[in-house]
């Protein structure tokens, strides 16, 4: 078998390689078709598609986990070939310029989101607007790179040759014990597990707290996981990118400023428990604006520059903070935002590979079996 030793690349296809680690792990299932083979995620997120709207607390709940914001979207732009087709933070406002609100300086990344004086929130365009980068040539070769990178220990042979992905490593691999507290976090005491004489696990009945730390992992990035566990996948070979940067290897060659970018990748705001879970940073839920908020909510971010002329704005304060609202926050409910699914009584049937089902309390055990076995066939 004809294999590569190592590629000798120019800076943009290391910068390419190294955005995988940013890529939420919600983005990469997406790009790879729902076939990315890591582990159960590729069942996890068609269990958010197929789960109905009404158990989430919001719409946008469902867009968080499915097209999960990149964090550092900012620093993707600059890339020659960008896999990550999520688009960048869009902004919502009220565009009553003497609402009552007006001083709470709001914004939604999310549509449907309302003000807190009662109106419906507007698109004033995207935070990062210019320049980003779509699907282009090449963009075909870079995705099947990163399948082969989570699924192979040498993606580089099959890229160049073409070969045919398998799956190298199907053996059962358990990661290893993730060196913190997290597990007294986690309260294992609200899963009910129904096993079979032969110790093997048919299915896991849990509450809302529970799928959603399992959905919150597709809000993680690669790279995050990766530092939590020390490697992953096992299968593949994409943590050695991650360690390539963490021993120095590459010494000097990743600039400093991007080292822990690329380390700790950070989650978009208002994640989730996974989050916490995983000890990852979150994306300061604010934006900062070059014009007043009047003219913000006049222009978006077409024509910030207006606001300077004087005969145009008697504003004094040229420089705007946004906050952004919970997406999470059911409208004028009294839910606390802080799950993507309702809480209460609600008790979800998680199977052994992950997919996750809503229990209905008039569920028999054997229509429950029977569901499963659908979803397998
Ligand atoms: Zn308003
Ligand atoms: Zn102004």
């Amino acid at each position: 078998m004809k294999k590569v030793l190592f590629a000798e690349s120019d800076k943009e296809f290391v910068d390419v390689l190294f955005s995988f680690l940013i890529m939420p792990l919600g983005t990469i299932v997406r790009v790879l078709g729902k076939q990315s083979q890591m582990g159960c995620l590729d069942e996890v997120y068609k269990s958010v598609e197929d789960l109905s709207a009404d158990f989430f607390q919001t719409k946008a709940c469902k867009a968080m986990l499915l097209k999960p914001l990149n964090a550092a979207s900012r620093h993707c732009r600059r890339l020659k070939i960008n896999v990550d087709d999520t688009k960048p933070r869009a902004v919502y406002v009220c565009k009553d310029t003497s609402c009552c609100a007006h001083g709470d300086g709001a914004f939604s990344s999310f549509p449907d989101a309302v003000c807190r004086c009662g109106k419906a929130m507007e698109y004033v365009g995207d935070a990062l607007d210019e320049g980003d980068l779509a699907l282009t040539g090449g963009a075909r070769e870079i995705i099947s790179l990163l399948k082969r990178s989570l699924m192979s220990k040498q993606p580089l042979t099959g890229l160049y040759f073409d070969y045919t992905i398998t799956n190298d490593d199907a053996d059962v691999y358990v990661l290893p014990e993730k060196q913190n507290d997290a597990d007294q976090k986690l309260n294992i005491e609200k899963i009910k597990v129904l096993q079979t004489k032969n110790n093997s696990l048919l299915y896991v009945e849990g509450d809302a707290e529970f799928v959603d730390l399992l959905f919150g992992l597709l809000s993680i990035p690669l790279g995050s996981i990766i530092k939590a566990f020390g490697q992953w996948p096992p299968s593949g070979c994409v943590d050695n990118l991650w360690k390539s940067i963490d021993h120095g290897s590459g010494e000097g060659s990743v600039r400093p400023e991007c080292q822990s970018l690329l380390l700790s990748p950070m989650a978009a705001p208002f994640g989730s428990g996974a989050a916490k879970v995983l000890e990852v940073d979150e994306l300061a839920p604010t934006l900062d604006v070059n014009c007043c908020f009047k003219c913000f909510k006049t222009c978006g971010f077409a024509e910030t520059g207006r606001c300077r002329q004087q005969y145009y704005c008697g504003e004094m304060v040229k420089t705007t903070k946004l906050c952004e609202l919970n997406p999470k926050a059911p409208k004028g409910g009294n839910g606390n935002g802080e799950t993507y699914v309702k809480g209460g009584h609600m008790k979800f049937l998680v199977t052994d590979d992950l997919h996750v089902l809503p229990l209905l309390i008039n569920h028999s055990t054997s229509s429950l079996r029977c569901k499963c076995s659908d979803r397998g066939a």
